[in-house]
């Protein structure tokens, strides 16, 4: 699966997707990340990517002309149109039910907003899908962008090891979440892991472990 970040600060994705579990992934060549700087389209000689809202109101938005053009310099580069998600906290938020349904794809673009957002006309022209990450607001859409990248690669074949295995985690089905979990020592600070899961017998840690997961409410 190959990932197109669209965004103002490409140095925050690459260093966080640089590092462990996922970028590993990208060293074995399960998954491919590329960055594209918005301001290298503006047409502007300043390179302003952003001005202030028609109509009055706080802030600035991003305007539309850097965006599409980044977004159909991409297009024209890969000969195919990725699916383009805008991380929006106006957008549907994200479960895990979405994170399946988007780890089957070849090809996903994110386009990471800033100041106030970007100008309607460039999401109505171009963009698929507006998601969030839920019901509060960062200040850029580039944190949004790594937590959707990052859950949906782990889901990736050869990402994971095979002793971890995903389907047991929380939010897998839809239902429920994981069980809790212990390691060494038995003992820590005068509580005691639960007694069954000591005695080696699979058959009941195993029904332990169903009872616990809980239902959601
Ligand atoms: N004025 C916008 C509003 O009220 O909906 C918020 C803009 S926010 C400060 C700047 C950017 O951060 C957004 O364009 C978006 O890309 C990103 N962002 C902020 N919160 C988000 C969330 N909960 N989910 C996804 N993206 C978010």
């Amino acid at each position: 699966m190959r990932f197109d970040f669209l965004t103002l600060f490409p140095d925050i994705c690459r260093t966080f997707l640089s590092e462990s579990i996922i970028g590993r992934a990208e060293k074995k060549g399960y998954v491919e990340f590329y960055y594209h700087q918005i301001r290298d389209y503006a047409i502007d000689k300043h390179k302003r990517v952003d001005d202030t809202p028609y109509g009055g109101g706080k802030g600035m938005l991003m305007v539309a002309e850097p965006i599409a053009a980044c977004f159909e310099s991409l297009c024209n580069t890969l000969k195919i149109r990725p699916k383009f998600i805008y991380m929006s906290p106006r957008g549907k938020v994200l479960n895990q039910e979405k994170i399946k349904e988007l780890s089957k794809l070849k090809n996903i673009a994110i386009l990471c907003g800033r100041y106030e957002g970007v100008d309607q006309r460039v999401i109505e022209s171009f963009v698929d899908d507006e998601v969030s990450i839920g019901n509060y607001v960062v200040t850029g859409g580039e944190l949004p962008a790594l937590v959707l990248a990052d859950s949906v690669t782990r889901l990736l074949p050869g990402v994971l090891s095979s002793e971890i295995c995903y389907e047991d985690e929380s939010h897998f089905d839809g239902k429920t979440i994981e069980y809790p979990q212990y390691t060494k020592p038995a003992v820590w600070r005068g509580m005691a892991v639960p007694e069954v899961l000591l005695t080696g017998h699979h058959a009941n840690i195993a029904k332990w472990k169903n009872d616990m997961k809980e239902e959601y409410k």
